[in-house]
């Protein structure tokens, strides 16, 4: 991954508003292989801690992302790391956290929690303002279906480090759990799940269904009713559990190189059609120069319900991110 898409965005976050993210781990370095992973297939799988980009070269990508943002008259609301692999890989996060917090912006990470076991990995997560922790599944059986776990990590040692944690952080801690048709979405599963959610505490637990292209082509979303019916029956112990439906893609803009822009954010969030149409008509591009991205091998078009979006092409992009 080159220097220039350390950062990216700001994008329109719904959890957290305006958010510039931080993309530190090479695509795309994994605990887990979830199935609806958007991001492309987990490789390498692996529990290996390690060094992937100085903490002062993030500092430096966030400072010159911030500053462009300002000059757009852009909010930035949330630096968040959400890179296309598990943050807390990364021996840095902890360090980077700390660099940036002079900044005096929320910081935010998103994490699958299955290193929380590591009393280090607690302890760096501890720098952020807000995390977000991915619960998935409540059995065994079903954690290891949906979330395809690195072989060494232990299904109760991950639950007991997301509840550590959870008892140690002061700041706002948020659940996510991705509920894929057929897979971790029975009642039973459902049942069980709200109770560790109870336990668990966060201040807001959400529950979303896969509304873009999978790694898996098999993976079906949730009717938007069975998601309403699943949670209305978790509410019943957990009052903070709120649905993530089909978000509107408002608020993408660019803020430097179309090119850099997009390459960057599509490389964690792969985007609709009609929203990186409205991006580049602000630039006075369009339909063709989308075209010929996908024909020199840098974006890949993938049509997912319906509804065609884009994803930067890890397999071709590499080495042809330049005109
Ligand atoms: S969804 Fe997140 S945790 Fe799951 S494989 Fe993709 S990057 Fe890893």
């Amino acid at each position: 991954m080159s220097a220039e898409m350390l950062a990216f965005g700001p994008v329109p976050s719904r959890r957290l508003g305006n958010s510039l993210g931080i993309n530190h781990i090479p695509a795309k370095y994994c605990t887990y292989a979830c199935v609806y992973c958007q991001v492309g297939p987990t490789h390498p799988l692996t529990l290996r801690r390690q060094t992937f980009f100085p903490a002062v070269e993030v500092a430096r990508a966030v400072a010159g992302k911030l500053s462009r943002a300002q000059h757009a008259g852009q909010n930035v609301d949330a630096i968040t790391f959400v890179p296309d692999g598990e943050p807390t890989l990364d021996l840095n996060l902890g360090e980077m956290l700390a660099i940036l917090k002079p900044l005096g912006i929320t910081l935010a990470v998103i994490t699958n929690g299955s290193l929380m076991w590591n009393a280090e990995v607690r302890a760096a997560l501890l720098g952020a303002n807000w995390v977000s922790v991915k619960v998935d599944a409540a059995h065994e059986r079903v954690w290891r279906a949906v979330n395809r776990p690195h072989g060494r990590l232990s299904f109760e040692q991950v639950m007991d480090g997301i509840r550590t944690f959870a008892a140690e952080f002061q700041g706002t801690l948020v659940t996510e759990t991705m509920l894929v048709d057929g897979v971790n979405d029975s009642d039973a599963e459902i049942d069980t799940l709200a109770d560790f959610l109870a336990e668990v505490q966060p201040d807001e637990a959400w529950l979303g269904t896969p509304i873009r292209p999978a790694v898996d082509p098999w993976v079906r979303a949730l009717p938007d009713e069975r998601l309403f019916t699943v949670a209305r029956r978790a509410q019943a112990q957990v009052p903070v559990l709120r649905t993530l439906g089909a978000e509107p893609e408002s608020g993408f803009v660019l803020t430097g190189d179309p090119l850099d822009d997009i390459l960057a954010i599509t490389a964690v969030h792969p985007l609709r059609e009609e929203t990186l149409l409205a991006m580049l008509r602000a630039r006075g591009e369009g339909a063709p120069w989308l075209e010929a991205q996908v024909v020199a091998g840098r974006l890949r078009r993938i049509s997912y319900r319906g509804t065609d979006f884009y994803l930067y092409d890890w397999e071709r992009g590499k080495e042809k991110r330049k005109p």
